[in-house]
């Protein structure tokens, strides 16, 4: 794949379709400025904010876009609400479609072909995998990115937070909370 990657950069360059160091900045951006901590502001600022969270239900994209983030891969993101009664879980059954703008790079096993192709069939056992047993009567709702599509969950509010601000409730918000295939650290989880 990397050889791959690297001819098609070397076609690309000769026919002078790309500017490497354009490439260069794009790649640093998403590795070092762009990451999940740009989501955990979105979901921090829906725990706090009725209005927001309100907002960011129906029209993810603009909500979302209002904190600054967006554009590219951004350009329509649906926010998905996880209750006591339903859990909400992405995927990208085709590749790897992914909300680089909330969450930066997609983690290697999002584009594995068993996480692909098993949430779809059996998301209870492969959130087992990943450490999370849900109640039983807890209905799992599995959602399937696009490239023109793109889904950030809004994990429950963690007990023991009443009063806390944005920036300290980012602290909980993790990146698989915002997949679905984790729940966000506890108070207890800080210290
Ligand atoms: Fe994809």
């Amino acid at each position: 794949m990397q050889l791959r990657t690297r001819a098609l950069e070397s076609i690309l360059l000769e026919k002078g379709y790309i500017d490497p160091a354009a490439l260069d900045v794009l790649i640093e951006t998403y590795e070092k400025k762009i990451g999940p901590r740009n989501g955990a502001q979105v979901v921090a600022k829906a725990w706090v904010d009725p209005k927001f969270r309100k907002w960011l239900f129906e029209d993810g994209t603009a909500a979302i876009g209002s904190l600054g983030f967006g554009g590219r891969s951004g350009n329509h993101l649906v926010a998905l609400e996880n209750t006591p009664s339903v859990h909400n879980m992405v995927v990208c059954t085709l590749c790897s479609c992914y909300p680089w703008a909330v969450l930066g790079l997609p983690p290697l096993w999002y584009k594995s072909a068993p996480y692909r192709s098993r949430t779809v069939a059996d998301p209870r056992g492969v959130l087992r995998d990943f450490g999370l047993e849900l109640p039983k009567d807890t209905e799992i709702r599995v959602w399937d990115s696009t490239a023109e599509l793109r889904y950030l969950v809004v994990p429950m509010r963690p007990a023991g937070t009443d009063g806390w601000n944005e920036d300290k409730l980012a602290d909980l918000v993790t990146r698989d909370s915002m997949i679905g295939t984790g729940l966000p650290k506890q108070p207890k989880d800080l210290k």
